[in-house]
């Protein structure tokens, strides 16, 4: 039986790979491949596929062993021969980089191991052909460090220091010297043996010295890495499947760190904050791998251009910068120019903007990694309109490539100029990722998970960020760090979540024990507020106050782009002038949904209100709505406005009633006095109205049926409003929504109120306007009727929050009880009220939409849940033929975006 390929060789320019083959090789392997193929200097190696992972979860450790083995070897053969090297060899080793490469890339998620294959003999091997026995041992001792941490498991406990570092001041101290280069090669090799004891200590194992033990862990610590709780939470977020699995790259190590003729770096094609086409990076000469992105050592610029800047955000001089900080370009410039073409062919090659990492060892310069560079919201979009202006790409690639949530970023607020002026400024550090955050320091990622959960806005502060931080980065507001540059791995990952980020501010100190963090004499403690500018890096005591931001250029373009090819129209959902214009303003084509009871709470109208409900017959409750038809006159004449000439949705009273009554004892006095009955009398009006299940009971068109005047009142606001406004020659388009229906009844029954009262008031104004009488779809059996229903209903506008709720039966208000679980569990993917779940509600929704349009064609469609603001669900409602989805005004833009992506999609397939 022929065994399946589950590996795959690249080096020397040729390659078993490509660039197409992601899902397979992994991102990063794909990619390897890639540049094999396009003449880039890579390091050979070999890929184990993600299918691998797969099948080891399936089949176990010794299993998935067997299988690899004979391709394993023949790959470790193919990495010899094109070295020249042997595996474990004394006189001339072969040093591997083992690492993790998902589909997308996960940064800093998965595990690597470099200087694989060291051990007693191999160390005099890398000593005798570098004719370097400190950096042999040095790499040897780095060896047990990561792969104990990595693959072993060695590690400190919270607020603990690592057991290698103590281990390594302990023989700093021994021998009275600062820094590690200090250290001779006895010292090393007393070093290596410290390590191994901290290995025995802490695993119980001993350090394996076989290359081939050595290498077999670390492929499975790969696979292993796949499913750490890190890794498993950064797959929540960014909602990658659990079951694609990651492939492992095995890859002849290169030395960066072989001395001063040797580097490490990584650089972007652009500018992944601000989107600005400038080449950029970071790099260390004589560093190995890891040292730039762990944030340990502040990292210096590649370009002269880059020194230059960074030099001035960091009141640097140039004499200093040019002595202490010089560029690639400054000190190696032969290799620099190598690397300038290179980053020029990968971008023209792929397309779009990206991220490398690279190797100089001994001045030879060496690709290991080029993929697509995480990009801020803002770059996302300028690089894009770059690109399609300057004809690399066209139209459609443009727009299938933005990330429509991370418009979310473009819309939120930045610092009031005034305001930021006169804060006091702490001190400054690496504009890393921009934007504008306030909030109260926190020093630790868990505690700043659980500050957020209780509401409050937090910046979490670290020395520099691990990946273990991920859950509470996501939960701040921003991300302070110490250390580290803006390729670190606060930098990246704060730039993949859109988050405000300051990186690198030296001048902080941060002491985790007294949960302090120290600025020249200035004292910061754990709550006190802090802001965040990332776009400058600088950081300020205080919170500092936000205003809009400016939406025009790219942007515009963007939105202009996204309505040429949406078919789709895009509403939104507001209730008052203010939020209407903002929506407008965004590209909102008219109301999808206007709730009226958001305007019964405010000042007077909520004792009208009460008084209403607590009405014990008609003719009251005709006197308490009296009181309200005034305000919701002048409510609706304030959105009609804003919204003229475009047509808004106003939906009839839909809320248990419950929610307007007076709960605390305080407001019951206060209603009896007003009302001039005592308090015992309300509380049995409260208690009288109580329901067991309000979301089931009293609400919706059933308000309208049992008390028609409130459905009179509500016509009469909305349609003396309109013709106020016709007398001012603003047009008003009013389309009247009866919420919450079941049956057909329930619906002729208030549209014969409705039609009745327009015509009262019509001739009452000796004038008309045209309106529409519409409902909303959000009871299941709505749904399956929709035929019957839209032989009288103008409109359906789907109501998925109830629909999702009366489909699952799950409450909406107490979902989150058992969803988390749900979605560990696998039962569930998504959150159903914030992804519209396709199988059942998308169902339902289909067929509505079908059964409407077949009794009557000219049936207006469209969607106003929350799923109408969520890239995935108007990509639905797009592909079902839906006429609009109406969404919160801060979502519109990303509607518009996502809505035609969706439209090319469809075309596509
Ligand atoms: C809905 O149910 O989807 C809807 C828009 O109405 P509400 O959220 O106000 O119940
Ligand atoms: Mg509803």
């Amino acid at each position: 039986m022929e065994t399946k390929k589950y590996v795959y060789l690249f080096g020397n320019g040729k390659a078993e790979g490509n660039a197409g083959m992601k899902n397979l090789l992994g991102g990063k392997g794909a990619n390897l491949a890639e540049m094999n193929n396009i003449g880039v200097p890579v390091p050979p190696g070999l890929t184990i596929t993600t299918e691998a992972c797969v099948e080891y979860y399936k089949i176990g450790r010794d299993q998935m062993k067997t299988a690899l083995k004979a391709q394993v070897e023949k790959g470790v053969a193919s990495i010899e021969e094109i070295t020249g090297t042997k595996f474990g060899d004394r006189n001339n080793p072969l040093l591997l980089s083992v690492r993790s490469g998902a589909r997308v890339s996960m940064p800093g998620m998965m595990d690597t191991v470099l200087n694989l294959g060291i051990n007693e003999d191999a160390v005099e091997g890398l000593a005798k052909k570098t004719g370097n026995a400190k950096f042999a041992w040095d790499s040897y001792r780095r060896f047990i460090q990561m792969y104990g941490d990595v693959v072993m498991g060695v590690a400190a406990a919270k607020g603990e220091h690592d057991p290698f570092e103590i281990a390594l001041e302990d023989v700093k101290k021994a021998k009275g010297v600062e820094l590690d280069n200090q250290l001779e090669v006895k010292d090393l090799k007393v070093l290596v043996e410290k390590y191994k004891e901290v290995v025995k200590k802490h695993t119980g194992k001993s350090f394996p010295i076989d290359p081939w033990e050595q290498l077999w862990g670390a492929v499975m610590a790969v696979f292993d890495s796949w499913n750490t709780v890190r890794a498993i939470v950064y797959r929540r977020i960014n909602n990658i499947p659990a079951d694609w699995g990651t492939a492992v790259n095995v890859q002849a190590m290169v030395f960066g760190n072989m001395g001063s003729n040797s580097a490490t770096g990584v650089a972007f094609t652009r500018d992944a904050g601000t989107g600005e086409n400038i080449f950029n990076g970071e790099y260390l000469i004589d560093a190995q791998g890891e040292d730039v992105v762990a944030g340990i050592r502040t990292p210096q610029q590649i370009t002269l251009e880059g020194s230059k800047r960074w030099a001035k955000l960091q009141d640097i001089s140039e004499e200093e910068r040019a002595a202490n900080y010089p560029s690639l370009e400054e000190t190696m410039p032969v290799v620099y120019k190598e690397l300038f073409d290179i980053q020029n062919k990968l971008e023209e090659h792929y397309k779009d903007m990206q991220d490398l990492e690279f190797t100089i060892q001994d001045g030879k310069l060496w690709l290991l990694q080029t993929r697509t560079g995480k990009r801020t919201g803002a770059a996302m979009v300028r690089i894009a309109m770059e690109m399609l202006n300057n004809k690399e790409i066209d139209e459609q690639t443009a727009l299938l490539r933005q990330e429509p949530n991370k418009l979310d970023e473009l819309l939120h607020p930045v610092f009031n100029k005034t305001e930021e002026k006169k804060a006091k400024q702490l001190t400054k550090g690496l504009p890393a990722s921009p934007g504008a955050a306030t909030g109260q320091i926190v020093f630790f990622a868990d505690e700043a998970q659980k500050w957020a959960a209780e509401g409050k806005a937090v910046i979490l502060a670290r020395v520099e960020t691990s990946p273990e931080d991920i859950e509470g980065m996501d939960s701040s507001k921003g991300i302070l760090t110490a250390r580290g540059g803006m390729t670190s791995h606060a930098a990246v990952v704060a730039r993949g979540m859109g988050k405000c980020c300051v990186s690198g501010a030296g001048a902080i100190e941060i002491d985790y024990k007294a949960r302090t963090m120290k600025v020249g004499n200035e004292i910061i403690k754990e709550g006190d507020w802090i802001s965040l500018n990332g776009t400058t890096g600088i950081v300020y005591s205080g919170k500092i106050p936000t205003i809009d931001p400016e939406l025009s250029g790219d942007f515009g373009h963007l939105m202009e782009l996204s309505d040429k090819y949406a078919t789709m129209e895009v509403r939104t959902n507001a209730d008052t002038p203010k939020d209407s214009t903002v929506a407008r303003n965004f590209g909102a084509r008219g109301i999808g949904l206007t709730r009226t009871e958001h305007m019964f709470f405010e000042g007077e109208r909520i004792k009208a209100v009460r008084e209403m409900i607590l009405a014990k017959n008609e003719e009251n409750r005709r006197k308490a709505l009296d009181k309200l038809l005034p305000f919701q006159r002048e409510d609706f004449e304030g959105i009609f406005e804003a919204m003229h000439d475009l047509p808004v949705t106003v939906r009839l009273l839909d809320p248990p009633l419950h929610e307007f009554l007076p709960h605390e004892p305080e407001a019951q006095k206060e209603m009896a006095d007003d009302m001039g009955v005592s308090v015992d009398y309300v509380r049995s009006l409260v208690e009288e109205l109580g329901e067991i299940n309000p979301m089931l009971g009293h609400r919706g068109c059933r308000l309208g049926n049992t008390y028609p005047e409130i459905t009179e009142m509500q016509t009469r606001a909305i349609i003396e409003a309109a013709l106020n406004l016709k007398k001012r020659g603003v047009v008003a388009k009013p389309e009247i929504m009866v919420p919450l229906i079941g049956t057909l009844e329930e619906f002729e029954k208030q549209e014969k109120v409705v039609r009745e009262t327009a015509e009262k008031v019509f001739a009452e104004y000796n004038d008309k306007i045209d309106y529409l009488v519409g409902t909303m779809i959000e009871i299941p059996r709505a749904a399956l009727t929709a035929d019957q229903i839209a032989k009288k209903a103008q409109f359906f506008s789907f109501g998925t929050n109830d629909l999702t709720q009366m489909t699952f039966g799950y409450s909406r208000d107490d979902v989150n009880k058992f969803l988390p679980k749900y979605k560990e569990l696998g039962i569930l993917e998504h959150d159903p009220f914030e992804v519209l779940e396709r199988r059942g509600v998308g169902q339902l929704v289909e067929m509505g939409a079908q059964k409407g349009r077949a009794s009557n064609p000219n049936l207006k469609v469209g969607i106003c849940g929350e799923h109408g603001g969520e890239p995935s669900s108007v990509e639905f409602c797009n592909s079902v033929g839906l006429n609009y989805v109406s969404c919160s005004p801060f979502r519109v833009p990303i509607a518009r975006l996502a809505a035609a992506q969706a439209a090319i999609k469809k075309n596509l397939n």
